[in-house]
């Protein structure tokens, strides 16, 4: 057996920066994109951009070059990782309201005010203080898959969600001091200056996300439990070097896994985490009524 070589790399990036016009430079730089062969997702909007592709050694390095080569994105952080295919079947360059969805009643510009940032040891140093609040930026499906030691699970689907969870269930935490994190660092940067819009005094967020956080060389992504969720075809990435657990539960069964699977069901799709044995016996629906519904279709 040979094992396959990492001769692509995923690239995860984003930054909040004033783009004059965003429908015409995403026509750019699909046309650019499209040229180059690379795959993935990436929006535009007038307040920045928000990517994730992947693409061989070569194709990828070119894409870096030419956006560190403009001057809004000469400083824009990449975080790379190793990989042996496309992570991503096609390309899509989107021009966007946000970049994010969070549809606040007064939006906020991370580029003129956000939380404090943290590196991945100042983050790890701070999670080991007994008066910092955790708050994962994250959907509760990513953080249950895997999330740092201690920190608060938000019982939100989307982020739209969000300011609302905050206002109900934060509120007598406003003189805290908050630590926030999510993948790649593009949710906390409006999450953070949210909550420092709602009075929250002492806010920090981790500065380039979890990813970042494990590939640290001197933390190697200690604290982390489980696994990290990710918006391309590999799911989800270790992130701990140290010590590796499973927090994830089978939907079916609650026997631990970190394996997520989409509902057989096309109507339904819902992403849920199952077990081997489990995705057998129930031949990957995730209910009754989705094996019902699927028949359905077929008698129809
Ligand atoms: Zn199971
Ligand atoms: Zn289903």
């Amino acid at each position: 057996m040979t094992t396959p070589q990492n001769d692509y790399r995923i690239l995860l990036y984003y930054k909040y920066v004033e783009i004059k016009d965003p429908i015409a430079f995403a026509d750019e730089h699909r046309a650019f994109c499209q040229e180059l062969g690379v795959k993935g997702r990436i929006l535009i909007a007038s307040e920045g951009i928000n990517g994730t592709l992947s693409g061989t050694v070569e194709q990828t390095k070119r894409y870096m070059e030419y956006m560190h080569a403009h001057p809004l994105f000469h400083d824009m952080p990449f975080k790379v990782d190793e990989y042996h295919k496309h992570a991503f079947k096609k390309l899509f360059v989107r021009p966007k309201k946000e970049l994010v969805t969070w549809r606040l009643k007064k939006d906020v510009k991370p580029y003129q005010k956000t939380g404090k940032r943290l590196t991945p040891k100042e983050f790890y140093n701070m999670l080991q203080r007994d008066d910092v609040i955790v708050i994962d930026g994250r959907n509760n499906y990513e953080y249950d898959l895997g999330h740092f030691r201690g920190a608060i699970r938000p019982d939100v689907n989307t982020t739209r969600e969000f300011p609302e969870w905050i206002r109900n269930n934060l509120k007598d935490y406003k003189d805290k001091t908050i630590l926030t994190y999510c993948t790649g660092g593009i949710r906390c940067e409006k999450l953070t200056a949210f909550m420092l819009e709602e009075g929250f005094k002492d806010v920090y967020q981790l500065d380039g996300g979890i990813v970042t956080y494990g590939k640290d060389p001197e933390v190697k992504g200690q604290l982390w439990d489980g696994k990290c969720y990710v918006f391309d075809e590999r799911i989800s990435v270790p992130i701990n070097q140290v010590e590796e657990t499973v927090v994830g539960k089978c939907y079916h069964c609650g026997n631990p896994t970190d394996r997520y699977i989409n509902c057989e069901y096309d109507m339904c799709h819902k992403q849920h985490l199952c077990c081997d044995a489990c995705e057998e016996i129930h031949q990957g629906y995730c209910s009754k009524e989705c094996v019902e519904q699927d028949m359905v279709k077929y008698e129809a």
